[in-house]
């Protein structure tokens, strides 16, 4: 079976920014302007800090290797899986609730209890990473029910790994999460974009991909 979703943990995060980029996202996603090589380059480094943290876990099981872009059946792979087996670790497992899909970077099963770890390269908890972690949290309570650890794994001197529960802290952003994805999937549902004019939510916490399209459209209409 296919899992459907609307949104994701980018696309939830994206809306928080700005709502306008969220529905531009998905229905003009040809206006974006490409990202430019530091940006490129500071994924790359996201992503070789990961396989760092990833590898202490060497029987882990990625799923992103099995299935690569087949997203919508990593939910029913992931479950089959967790199903299967009483101890396992996970890379990128996906789960969907409420129409929103994530892929966790790391999901340990230990009998019936489970630890997830979200690694970033950042060396502070800014509030979009707890924006994107609280609604992980979301999707994963609500699909494994026995969350023992939700952690952030954040970079310290020498690619050493300092690593946050946060459990307690993200639960009680629990109701903004559940308000914000019905108010994001309403965004998605309407006929025309949202009407909001650039400001400084076009640079902070990202240089919205959009910024060309939006001042184009600012000088069309003479916003
Ligand atoms: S450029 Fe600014 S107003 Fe336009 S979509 Fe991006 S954040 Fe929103």
């Amino acid at each position: 079976m296919f899992a459907k979703h609307l949104l994701s943990k980018s696309t939830f995060v994206r809306g928080i920014q700005c709502e306008k980029s969220l529905y531009l996202n998905r229905y003009k996603p040809k206006e974006k302007t490409p990202h430019d090589s530091v940006t490129m380059d500071l994924f790359n480094k996201g992503r070789d800090f990961e396989s760092l943290f990833k590898a202490q876990f060497p029987e882990g099981i990625d799923l992103s290797v099995k299935l690569g872009k087949l997203i919508s059946k990593y939910p029913s792979y992931t479950e089959t899986l967790l199903e299967n087996n009483t101890n396992i670790t996970l890379f990128e497992a996906g789960l969907v609730h409420d129409d929103v899909l994530i892929l966790t970077d790391v999901l340990h099963k230990e009998g019936q209890e489970f630890s997830i770890y979200e690694i970033k390269l950042s060396r502070t908890l800014s509030d979009t990473i707890k924006w994107d972690m609280a609604l992980q949290y979301h999707v994963c309570k609500s699909v494994l029910k026995n969350i023992k650890a939700f952690n952030v794994v954040l970079r310290e001197d020498d690619n050493k790994f300092n690593t946050i529960n946060l459990k307690d802290e993200l639960e009680a952003r629990q109701t903004e999460v559940q308000d914000n994805i019905l108010k994001f999937k309403s965004i998605l549902a309407a006929k025309s974009e949202p009407p909001i004019p650039m400001g400084p939510q076009c640079n902070k916490p990202y240089t919205c991909e959009f910024k060309a399209y939006c001042e184009r459209s600012a000088g069309l209409f003479g916003l």
